[in-house]
């Protein structure tokens, strides 16, 4: 792989794209995808035109999140060229490496394989002229990221995270390396997910299952925006499972909880 800073920032893919997000965690399961998806949809509900490319190779779960699982994704000749086009739900142009391999196939490759997947995802796609391009990565640090810092001009990374200690220590790593010098990607601010549940017979109490607010601490050590705080609730989780995000209905309290994320962004 060639070092990041070798390829010259004009020579970059997506020119005509305002800003590039990459939404990372460095531990996996800490509901990234899920960030990154209700994201999308909220800036979209915001006015902006967005792309969300699902970037986790080894856990590509946008297409179950947005109910596209199986969905054909069709081609058109341009200039001679066959460019992919993206689906499009809630208002987002959307592509995932999970439309076209399958997850047992992927977790195979070799970090090339995925590297050239990822770049035909990027390159090989009639993306539209997108105010906010969200790019779901994988979690911890990979040949994936190397691949996304040379090939796109990131604007900044959104690092999610819960607040229990182990989920902390691999977002301070992330923090890290975006931070490195070699890098050096802004890091927009750090959302704490799953930061408390409240039972809906117990509307007063919250319960920090994970530990009380620890990624707002690490945001303050490192000196970090915290974006916003996410509870555990239900409707979440099943969101993710039937394919409709919540931030697709803003006038509920999750929808208001990702606009919020959103208006932060922006
Ligand atoms: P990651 O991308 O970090 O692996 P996911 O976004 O896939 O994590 O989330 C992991 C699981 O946790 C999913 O089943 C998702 O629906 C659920 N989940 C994520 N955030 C929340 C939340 N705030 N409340 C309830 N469930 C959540």
């Amino acid at each position: 792989i060639k070092h990041p800073q070798k390829v010259q920032e004009e020579e970059k893919a997506l020119p005509g794209v305002k800003n590039i997000i990459a939404v990372s965690s460095g531990k996996g399961g800490v509901g990234k995808s899920t960030v990154a998806s209700n994201l999308a949809v909220a800036l979209a509900g915001l006015g902006y035109k967005v792309g969300l490319l699902d970037a986790d190779i080894f856990g590509p779960s946008v297409p179950k999140m947005f109910h596209l699982e199986g969905e054909p994704i069709y081609a058109e000749e341009i200039d001679g060229k066959q460019m992919m086009i993206p689906a499009l739900k809630y208002g987002v142009e959307l592509l995932s490496i999970g439309f076209f391999i399958k997850t047992e196939a992927a977790a195979l490759w070799r970090g090339a394989m995925a590297s050239n997947a990822l770049k035909q995802l990027i390159e090989e796609v009639k993306w539209g002229e997108l105010d906010y391009f969200i790019i779901d990565t994988p979690p911890g640090t990979s040949d994936i990221h190397l691949t996304l810092l040379q090939t796109l001009a990131i604007t900044g990374t959104v690092i999610v995270s819960t607040p229990q200690q182990v989920a902390l220590a691999d977002a301070r790593k992330g923090i890290d390396m975006y931070r490195n010098e070699k890098v050096n990607v802004p890091i927009l601010g750090l959302v704490e997910n799953m930061a408390w549940f409240t039972p809906a017979e117990l509307p007063q109490n919250k319960y920090y299952l994970f530990g009380r607010e620890g990624v707002k601490q690490l945001a303050e050590e490192m000196n970090v925006p915290l974006l916003g705080q996410i509870p555990i609730v239900q409707s979440i989780c099943d969101s993710g499972d039937n394919g409709e995000p919540v931030a697709a209905n803003p006038q509920t309290m999750t929808g208001i909880a990702f606009r919020n994320l959103a208006e932060q962004v922006v």
